[in-house]
C-alpha cells in the first residue's frame, strides 16, 4: 500500500520538475527556428552543394583523383589546331575539352577535399542545402556545357588530327629510311665495281 502511494507522489513530482524546466525556458531566448519559414544562418565557410564554373575549368582531373568517394567524373578531348580554347580568369591556358564533367552528389560527403587542389579555383562548396529529390538520378549533376553532337564534333576532330599525325610519322620515317638506304646502296655498287677490276677477278674470270 505504500508502494502504491510512493508511486502516485513521485509521479507527480517528476512531472512537476519537468513543468518547471518547461516553464523557465518560457522567458528564455529561443534557440530552435521555425524551418523552413526561417533559414537558418550558416558559417563563413559551410560545406553544402558542389557548384563548377566549367568557363574556368581545364578538365586537369585533380579535384576527382581527391575525391575520397570516387563521385567526380570527368572526361576530356584534347583540342587541336585551329581551335583555340583560351584562358582561365586565372591565367591558366585551357587544352581540352571538357566533354564530361559529373558529380553524384548523393555520394558526395562534403569533405571539400576536391576544392583545395583545383589550380583554377572552378569548384566551390556553396551555401545551398536545399535540394533534396524523389529519384536519386536527378542528384547526378552534368556540369559540362558541351551539346552531344558538340562532342561528338571535338572528338571527331581529335581522331582527324592523331590520324593526320600518324601517317606524317610514317612517311617522315619511310623518307629517313629511303634516305640512308641510298648511300648503302651507292657504297655497295662502287664496292662491287672495285672487285671486278680487281687482279683476282681478273685470274678467276681468265
Ligand atoms: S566534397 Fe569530398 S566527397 Fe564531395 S565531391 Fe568533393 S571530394 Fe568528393
Ligand atoms: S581540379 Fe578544377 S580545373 Fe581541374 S578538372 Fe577539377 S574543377 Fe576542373
Amino acid at each position: 500500500m505504500k508502494r502504491y502511494f510512493k508511486d502516485i507522489w513521485d509521479s507527480f513530482y517528476t512531472i512537476a520538475i519537468g513543468m518547471g524546466v518547461t516553464f523557465r525556458h518560457l522567458f528564455r531566448k529561443s534557440v530552435t527556428i521555425q524551418y523552413p519559414d526561417i533559414k537558418p544562418e550558416l558559417t563563413e565557410r559551410a560545406r553544402n552543394r558542389l557548384y563548377v564554373n566549367m568557363d574556368d575549368c581545364i578538365g586537369c582531373d585533380q579535384c576527382s583523383k581527391a575525391c575520397p568517394v570516387n563521385c567526380i567524373t570527368i572526361e576530356t578531348v584534347k583540342a587541336v589546331p585551329p581551335d583555340d580554347l583560351g584562358v582561365t580568369s586565372t591565367g591558366n591556358p585551357k587544352r581540352l575539352w571538357v566533354t564530361k564533367f559529373d558529380i553524384d552528389i548523393a555520394k558526395c560527403c562534403y569533405c571539400g577535399l576536391c576544392v583545395y587542389p583545383c589550380p583554377t579555383e572552378c569548384i566551390k562548396m556553396t551555401d545551398v542545402y536545399e535540394f533534396s529529390e524523389f529519384d536519386r538520378h536527378n542528384l547526378v549533376y552534368n556540369y559540362s556545357t558541351m551539346t552531344p553532337s558538340e562532342v561528338e564534333e571535338a572528338k571527331g576532330k581529335f581522331e582527324k588530327w592523331q590520324a593526320d599525325k600518324a601517317a606524317a610519322k610514317k612517311s617522315s620515317t619511310e623518307k629517313k629510311k629511303e634516305g640512308s638506304e641510298k648511300p648503302k646502296a651507292k657504297q655497295q655498287e662502287s664496292g662491287e665495281g672495285k672487285r671486278s677490276d680487281s687482279p683476282e677477278d681478273k685470274k678467276s674470270e681468265s
